[in-house]
């Protein structure tokens, strides 16, 4: 077991930080990365009550309560993907009813970062469905992140596959997350995706660590997978040797024409559940509820707060899936209490210790 030094850990936002300094810290959870895949059933399948009773005190003592980190997701470059990832409506190889679209023109991109951070949207994701960028279209991403960032915003971009070197061109350009998600657990991936590996997405991730990019990884629930391949899922994140910065935890939007569409869900109080079992593993992370959002009952949402979710995308489209409308984002937040949290640019610089391919 390792233990986390309160000087160097992650999600160091200013509020999370003030949390820390304002509550007992001598009771935090130690930051683990040898989780058996028993124990992590172990907590999923404990009372109910009890696993989010656990969550909601690990999570009040590495976040401040009641606050929400918003980003938004916007797609640049829409479809015509040669992966084939059972679940997507962007890939070539199934017969969705998506109309696909270019890379955007660079004030596009400028005019929706300006919208979404006059939403209170603290951070910018920016989606393009390619298997890996050219360097050609890497030059025109890195552009937007510089234009994104001087609209005064966090930059996420998830672009695929990259080598080590196009890695450490984001860093240099300021990239502030990296999402690539693992999607599911290594067991069950074959079912989903055939045209690259769960090694291929772990290579990503570790150039994308090894460059000092803040890591955006998690996985889809519902896509037919078993409890052991959530617990399996999460046990890969949380033995990771600095957890992501941010996990976000997606319910399996069907789309007609994939192969995932008709697959058996995930029942509401399962979902709950995983969400509370990366708060309790990762408890210093940013866990983010994302697609299948607008699906969810208020009060499902709720619970999915309670139990340590405190990241959400805003807006009404999260890349070519129906998102909830953000009136609606504010009412709930209204209704439970809860504010987005500011984050301010250039903290994550904060981040040592310890990302949204999907
Ligand atoms: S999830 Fe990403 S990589 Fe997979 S098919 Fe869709 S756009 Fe392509």
């Amino acid at each position: 077991m390792q233990y986390i030094d309160l000087h160097s850990m992650t999600q160091a936002n200013t509020t999370s930080a003030h949390a820390l300094s304002s509550q007992n810290t001598s009771s935090s959870a130690a930051l683990r990365h040898d989780w058996s895949l028993e124990e992590i059933q172990n907590l999923l399948q404990q009372p109910f009550n009890d696993l989010l009773f656990e969550a909601q005190t690990i999570h009040r003592q590495f976040h401040a309560q009641n606050e929400v980190q918003i980003s938004s997701l916007l797609s640049i470059k829409t479809g015509a993907c040669p992966e084939d990832c059972g679940y997507c409506s962007q890939s070539a190889k199934y017969n969705t009813a998506l109309e696909r679209e270019r890379l955007l023109p660079l004030e596009e991109v400028i005019e929706k970062a300006k919208i979404a951070k006059s939403n209170g949207s603290s951070r910018f994701c920016m989606g393009a469905a390619w298997r890996n960028p050219t360097d050609k279209n890497l030059d025109k991403v890195i552009d937007m992140i510089s234009a994104v960032r001087e609209v005064g915003m966090q930059t996420c971009v998830t672009l695929g596959m990259l080598t080590d070197q196009q890695s450490q061109r984001l860093k240099d350009a300021g990239l502030d997350y990296y999402n690539h998600n693992l999607d599911t657990s290594p067991e069950f991936y074959g079912n989903v995706i055939t045209t690259r590996t769960f090694q291929d997405r772990l290579d990503t991730l570790q150039y994308v660590r090894d460059k000092g990019i803040n890591v955006c990884s998690g996985g889809i629930l519902g896509m037919g997978e078993k409890a052991t391949d959530r617990a399996s899922m999460l046990q890969q994140l949380a033995n990771m040797p600095q957890h992501p910065e941010s996990v976000p935890i997606n319910m399996l939007v069907q789309i007609e024409g994939t192969p995932l569409f008709g697959a058996d869900g995930i029942d509401s109080i399962e979902f709950v559940r995983s969400i509370a079992a990366a708060r309790i593993l990762m408890p210093m992370s940013q866990v983010r509820l994302s697609a299948g959002r607008h699906e969810m009952s208020d009060e499902m949402q709720a619970m999915c707060f309670f139990a340590g979710a405190n990241s959400i995308f805003y807006g009404d489209k999260l890349l070519t899936t129906e998102n909830c409308e953000t009136n609606d984002d504010l009412a709930l937040f209204s209704r439970l209490g809860i504010k987005p949290s500011e984050v301010e640019l250039g903290q994550t610089d904060l981040i040592k210790a310890e990302a949204c391919h999907s």
